[in-house]
């Protein structure tokens, strides 16, 4: 399909951050939704546990504000942190007006369950553990009846239009086959994460840094990418992506044990299998060094089957019965906590370019993201960048443009492959500084033999680097970056972030520039 040349909203992506923000604005102008893969093809699909929100009897945006930040390891902005917790449950009482129906208690009270890092249970969940396709699907559906979107499907954005520092809009390489322009008041990245350019990952192949490759490209500025979260708790197999086992089993009372049957956690934390996920995560990296196997031990969840039925049938399908067997599993590459550098409206350093959800780095999840909050974030700041985003002018007439990317797509699953290897060995969750040179070299290597229409390959690269050359730099260890080398967190570190922009080195940049940055958008 060829789409619109000119149209008042572009937004890159399907997942919350993405049909949140479309559904928002689509009350303001024609929106077009542009997707790589089907509507449905998201990290947000995948989502199991939950979505956090102070709803509980008991709880507090208080409480949730502050969970939040000891999560993040003295890393989160607080102002952000605390438009998301104020915000949270208004905006699951959208969700629940679209159709969203979270899972209740025989009495009809919502299921709060419990996860990592957080002091109360506070996590809604839906269809058990499949509260992503539950959400993904709501909003999907909203989107659809709205006559003032379009969606595009099978398309993939491959950059932005950049004219005197503002965007205009994005080259799409449309489901035919042909590159074209689409030029818009304001452009929107809602294009998730990269786990995928990780050898072991819960991330769809949909994510593979797009959205961050290209604005980096285009010249925002791009930081903290040295916080990767891995998930502790991945079914280890050798499929790619690696399926999930909720953090939401631990909170039930599953507990991590080795192949001899020996519990790890206890004496490593006080929160014990409930610990951040960094701190679990490294546990049984290291159980694992040292040879051992790790499972999850679900069999005393009785109710296993209803709580969590597609746990259940993943499992069941490779042979292993949770009600009877400890799941065997591994840490995996999950969620990125840095990204395109924004403010709580979603605004970059580029004028009409907006971000949001895993794409983009408002300062909500610090050095460590808490359980459930990123599909709350994505919902909470679609919401809010909307009030910007409305403003922004039309285009001035804007000349024809001519397109450098005009050769077809090719891609390269050998050098991707060589990316994903790479950066799991010399740059995952244990780093040191000989293994990230190792890993900058290597990916210079690959850079040099990528074909230049391998759009994935080369946005893998950019990303891949980025974090890579964040990982150097921060010479200390915190939340999701761990160096073993500096194995300790430093309280100098606190303040400042590493910051990325095209054309020169990185950057230590105290925290504070983050509102000098911005702040051009209120002129
Ligand atoms: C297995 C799994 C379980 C999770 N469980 C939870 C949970 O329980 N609770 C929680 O809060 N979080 C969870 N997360 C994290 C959470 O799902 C994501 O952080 C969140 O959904 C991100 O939403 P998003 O809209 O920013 O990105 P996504 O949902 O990943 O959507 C990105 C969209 O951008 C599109 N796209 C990418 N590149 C391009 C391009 N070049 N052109 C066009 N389109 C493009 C993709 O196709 C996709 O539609 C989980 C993640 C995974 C992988």
């Amino acid at each position: 399909m060829r789409l619109p040349d000119y149209i008042d909203f572009i937004i890159i992506g399907s997942g919350i951050a993405g049909l949140g923000t479309a559904v928002n604005c689509s009350k303001y102008g024609q929106t077009l939704v542009i997707t790589k893969s089907t509507l449905l093809e998201s990290n947000t699909y995948f989502a199991q546990g939950g979505i956090a929100a102070a709803i509980a009897p008991g709880d507090s945006p208080e409480a949730h504000y502050k969970d939040t930040l000891v999560a993040g390891a003295d890393l989160c902005e607080s102002d952000a942190v605390s438009v998301l917790v104020q915000n949270g449950p208004k905006r699951v009482q959208d969700l629940i007006a679209m159709g969203t129906h979270f899972d209740t208690t025989p009495s009809g009270s919502f299921d709060f369950g419990r996860e990592g890092a957080h002091s109360i249970a506070r996590i809604l969940h839906a269809r058990g553990d499949a509260t992503g396709a539950e959400l993904a699907s709501v909003l999907a559906n909203k989107a659809k009846e709205i006559p003032n979107i379009i969606i595009a499907e099978n398309c993939l954005v491959a950059d932005l239009i950049i004219q005197d520092n503002r965007c205009i809009g994005c080259w799409v390489l449309n489901d035919e086959g042909q590159f074209q322009a689409v030029t818009a008041k304001g452009t929107v990245i809602a294009a998730g994460g990269c786990g995928q350019i990780y050898k072991h990952t819960t991330n769809p192949w949909v994510a593979t840094g797009d959205g961050i490759a290209m604005a980096y490209r285009a010249g925002a500025e791009i930081v903290h990418m040295e916080f990767v979260q891995f998930h502790p708790t991945a079914l280890k197999n050798h499929n790619n992506p690696l399926f999930l086992v909720s953090e939401a089993v631990r909170g039930d009372g599953g507990k991590l044990i080795t192949e001899e049957g020996k519990r790890f956690m206890v004496g490593v934390h006080p929160m014990e299998e409930l610990a951040p996920r960094d701190v679990v995560a490294r546990a049984i990296y290291h159980q694992q060094k040292a040879g051992r196997e790790v499972f999850l031990d679900a069999t005393s969840i009785k109710n296993f089957s209803s709580r969590f039925p597609t746990i259940y049938k993943a499992c069941t399908e490779v042979g292993i019965n949770p009600l009877t067997d400890p799941i065997p599993i591994t840490p995996a590459a999950h969620f990125i906590m840095g990204g395109i550098l924004a403010d709580t409206y979603g605004r970059t350093n580029i004028q009409s370019l907006y971000v949001c959800g895993e794409s983009a780095c408002v300062g909500v999840h610090g050095a460590n993201r808490l359980a459930s909050n990123s599909l709350l974030e994505g919902i909470v700041f679609s919401e809010r960048i909307v009030e910007c985003l409305k403003d922004e002018s039309s285009l001035p007439a804007v000349p024809p443009l001519s397109s450098h990317l005009e050769k077809p797509v090719v891609s390269a699953p050998v050098l991707e492959d060589t990316v994903r290897e790479t950066m799991w060995s010399y740059a995952g969750l244990i780093r040191t500084e000989k293994d990230l040179l190792k890993a900058l070299s290597k990916l210079d290597e690959i850079k040099m033999s990528a074909p230049i229409n391998a759009y994935t390959l080369h946005n893998m690269l950019d990303v891949a680097k980025l974090i890579v050359s964040g990982a150097l730099y921060r010479k200390e260890s915190r939340g999701g970056h761990y160096r073993l080398d500096y194995p300790d967190q430093d309280a100098h570190w606190k303040e400042l972030m590493v910051e990325h922009s095209i054309g020169s080195q990185p950057k230590l940049v105290l925290r504070t520039k983050r509102d000098s940055v911005l702040s051009f958008n209120d002129l």
